[in-house]
């Protein structure tokens, strides 16, 4: 079927989008375990984006899972093809001009590399949101540590379910030790001149 498809020659592409919102575009990948703070600092991050004119869209399990992805559930292949049709749309998003932002635990190496390849090495930013699993449990924001502990829900990661750290992650954060404020502020640092360099 593939070879049937043949790209329409469109006269406006990614870099008449580009001129037009001033800025470029890139994924901003927030991993870790549930409860570590991904959702929280890629929201505050995204706030202050959007106060310096950038044009954003945050990707997170609540806006993916209960439309695109709502027949996947949690086994290693539906995770795997979850995080590949994110980052799929993510790069779509990256065309269109925007700065994404996605917030999913993502637990396994081999898919974070696939975001990778359909990104592009140098459109991928990974922020290993690294909060110790007693805190997140603790924290227990959407009390799923408590189920999962009581066997209401199986394959959760951390309990019953690997999740394999990322071995050189761009931006590592430790949310029991830096501020929420502390954090934004390091990956502000980060993409500064990424979203300005030719
Ligand atoms: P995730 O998206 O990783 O599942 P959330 O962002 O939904 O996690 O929840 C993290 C919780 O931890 C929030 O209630 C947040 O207020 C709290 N928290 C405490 N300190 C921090 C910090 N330094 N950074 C991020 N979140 C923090």
């Amino acid at each position: 079927m593939q070879e049937n498809i043949i790209p329409h020659d469109f006269s406006i592409g990614h870099e008449e989008r580009k001129a037009l919102k001033k800025h470029n575009a890139f994924l901003l990948w927030f991993t870790g375990l549930s409860g570590s703070g991904k959702s929280t600092i890629a929201n505050a991050v995204e706030k202050i984006l959007v106060e310096k004119g950038i044009h954003t869209y945050t990707l997170d399990g609540d806006n993916v899972r209960k439309g695109l992805n709502s027949d996947l559930a949690f086994s290693p292949e539906d995770r795997k093809e979850n995080i590949r049709r994110i980052a799929e749309v993510a790069n779509l998003m990256m065309d269109a001009g925007l700065v994404v932002l996605g917030a999913f635990v993502s637990p396994y190496e081999k898919d974070r590399a696939n975001i990778k390849q359909i990104v592009g090495v140098s459109q991928y930013v990974e922020i290993f949101v690294n909060t110790p699993i007693e805190v997140c449990e603790n924290r227990d924001v959407k009390g799923l540590y408590t189920k999962a502990r009581a066997g209401e829900i199986s394959n959760f990661t951390g309990i019953d379910a690997p999740y394999e750290a990322p071995s050189h992650p761009d931006i590592e954060v430790d949310t029991t030790k830096v501020s929420v404020e502390e954090a934004v502020e390091m990956v502000i640092r980060h993409i500064e001149n990424k979203l300005s360099e030719e």
